[in-house]
């Protein structure tokens, strides 16, 4: 099978009088359809098995959001405009959760406090950024999916609004 790279293309439209108005610019990639479906599972699936469980459960709750919005501080996972919240969810490990999943191993510890240390900083910081520009921040936990009845209950209270009635 012939395999060639992806090259682009620029297209130079001229008007009736001559002159260029307008420049297209697009992509044409020569993968095989094979490869094109990975490429596209892949677009589709971005996204950790935590993640997905929890977009989930906020799909069915009927709530709409955004994913992965890199203009805002640290990238959050999911973005709910209307309720201007944003959603983290962390692994345990390496977010640092005081939990079992979120201990330390006994070796190595030079090597992974500092490390783990900078990620907890890090959220912090981003999180406080986004308090400051108006933002909600939700934090899920990977081991909070282990009881996703609860976690669905957790979610329902965080996007109740006034007049839903609290049932
Ligand atoms: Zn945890």
């Amino acid at each position: 099978m012939q395999t060639r790279s992806k090259r682009d293309f620029y297209w130079l439209d001229v008007d009736n009088d001559g002159s260029a108005f307008c420049t297209v610019k697009f992509m044409v990639d020569h993968v095989s359809p094979q490869q094109r479906s990975r490429n596209m599972a892949s677009v589709r699936s971005f996204g950790t098995a935590p993640e997905l469980a929890v977009r989930s459960i906020l799909h069915r709750l009927g709530l709409r959001f955004r994913l992965q919005q890199r203009s805002l501080p640290g990238t959050p996972d999911i973005v709910l405009k209307r309720y201007a919240t944003v959603v983290f969810v962390h692994g345990c490990f390496w977010h640092g959760h005081n939990c079992p999943r979120g201990r330390v191993p006994s070796t190595r510890q030079e090597f992974w406090l500092p490390k783990l240390r900078r990620n907890r900083e890090r959220d912090r910081e981003n999180a406080r950024q986004l308090r400051l520009l108006g933002w909600r921040v939700l934090n899920v936990w990977e081991c909070e999916l282990r009881d996703k009845l609860r976690l669905r209950r957790k979610l329902a209270k965080a996007f109740q609004r006034k007049g839903d009635g609290g049932n």
